[in-house]
């Protein structure tokens, strides 16, 4: 999918003005990239018109070539299929919150009940109880159990003698006479959506009437997953979904078209067997995920705000050109510091994660102020080019800027590393170019 919508938007991207055309033309390689990637085919009809409805025509921000403003509105649209904002969980007016945690086996349904345990008393300071209610799975109840020593937090369980029904009311008592604001009931799963545990379903639903019903589902089971929100949407009303297993190989298609079918956000998603592998979802960053082009948007927004407009200009052509010198990296190093965590910034760069020298490149002040040492240590002539600089160059560079040779040695690495990004990014550039002449 990345690669069909990159080579689509790379088109595009070139444009000097959207036409109708353009727009269709896109369209239809985004309309096959999203069936490619599972989306529902009635969720996908719905976007593309959504997005023709708004890209036409429209006003072109100035910041941005008509090419990033399609980008930038399949990009908005697609958020806004996931639901737009990041959902947060319910809280009920009278404590304990209680939130019954359904779906297929296997899907992730006891491992999440531990995770979002964790996750509320790490990051919302709350105390969970968890409730051992799959009683038909053999060892489920000692799984939630063993899961509670490991996080040091309460289980309550009687066995698997006794009905679900019963131990869900019986947990929520609990829950009140320990003072825990919240309780987190694992139930039952099984292989398909089957009416013997719908009804199960239903009859604990109505006996603690939950303040969230969170259906987990497998992402790597694409359109099936999307499938059994339907169902267990229609038989039991959920208030939100996690999805699991997004730390595999998925095609993210299912996460987009489960909120439109269901109506109902997804929540969390599961990102790994670990018990903190739980991150809220957040539409956008999913929207960019499977758009496949990182957080590019948001990395021209934040260039355009930190960066002195001229310099980046003459940056643009430089990076054209290939003829980066030291000053310019310079000059690069402390806007990219003015801009934030660099980690950050590398992550919303396309393809950055692949180049490892420029991960293990921190920038703090310090480092900066070594860097500027060694490269005012430099002729003007080694700064314009910095092939001339030989051993004994880089001796005399070392000694007069006070920091010795692996030091200088790692900036020239640096400084490689960093034009070869430069020339990464001039290529997409270029793309851009062409087609612009094209109009
Ligand atoms: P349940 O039958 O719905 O209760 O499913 P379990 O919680 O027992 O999980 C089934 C399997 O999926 C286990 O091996 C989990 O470790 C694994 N699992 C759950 N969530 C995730 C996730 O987000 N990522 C990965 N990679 N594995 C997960
Ligand atoms: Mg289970």
């Amino acid at each position: 999918l990345a690669e069909r919508l990159q080579g689509t938007m790379k088109k595009i991207k070139g444009k000097g003005k959207v036409s109708e055309q353009d727009v269709k033309e896109m369209m239809r390689e985004v309309r096959l990239a999203l069936l490619e990637a599972d989306v529902n085919f009635k969720v996908v009809k719905q976007f593309i018109k959504d997005v023709k409805e708004r890209a036409v025509g429209q006003e072109v921000m100035e910041s941005l070539t008509p090419g990033q403003q399609v980008v930038k509105v399949v990009n908005e649209e697609l958020t806004q299929l996931m639901g737009g904002e990041q959902s947060k969980i319910a809280v009920a007016q009278k404590a304990p919150t209680v939130v019954m945690m359904v779906g297929l086996q296997g899907a992730g349904k006891t491992t999440t009940t531990g995770k979002l345990a964790l996750h509320l008393r790490k990051k919302h300071n709350r105390k969970p109880l968890m409730a051992a209610a799959d009683v038909y799975r053999p060892a489920a109840v000692q799984q939630l159990e063993t899961l509670g020593k490991q996080l040091d937090m309460p289980v309550f369980s009687m066995g698997d003698q006794v009905s679900p029904v019963e131990i869900a009311e019986k947990a929520v008592e609990r829950a009140k006479e320990e003072h825990n604001d919240y309780v987190l009931i694992d139930t039952a799963g099984r292989l398909h959506v089957d009416e013997n545990l719908m009804d199960e379903l239903e009859n604990i639903k109505s006996a603690v009437k939950p303040d969230e019903v969170l259906l987990v589902v497998d992402a790597m089971t694409g359109q099936d997953a999307v499938n059994v929100a339907e169902s267990f949407h229609e038989r039991l009303g959920i208030t939100g979904v996690v999805m699991t297993k997004l730390d595999g190989d998925t095609r993210g298609g299912a996460a987009i078209s489960v909120k439109s079918v269901t109506g109902q956000p997804i929540k969390f998603a599961g990102t790994g067997e670990k018990t903190d592998a739980l991150e809220p979802f957040h539409p956008e960053r999913m929207a960019s995920r499977i758009l496949g082009m990182g957080d590019v948007l948001s990395l021209i927004e934040k260039a355009q705000t930190n960066v002195d407009e001229d310099k980046a200009k003459e940056l643009e052509r430089k990076m054209r050109s290939n003829d980066l010198t030291f000053d310019d990296f310079l000059d690069q190093l402390s806007q990219v510091k003015n801009m934030g965590p660099i980690d950050e910034l590398l992550q919303m760069m396309p393809g950055a994660n692949k180049m490892k020298g420029l991960k293990n490149m921190q920038v703090d002040d310090k480092q900066i102020a070594h860097i500027e040492a060694i490269v005012r240590s430099m002729t003007k002539a080694e700064r314009d080019d910095p092939s001339l600089l030989n051993a004994s160059r880089k001796r005399r560079i070392a000694k007069g800027s006070g920091r010795n040779i692996q030091e200088v040695n790692r900036l020239i690495k640096q400084f490689d590393e960093m034009k070869k990004m430069m020339k990464q990014m001039a290529g997409m550039q270029k793309g851009k170019k062409k087609g612009g002449f094209k109009m």
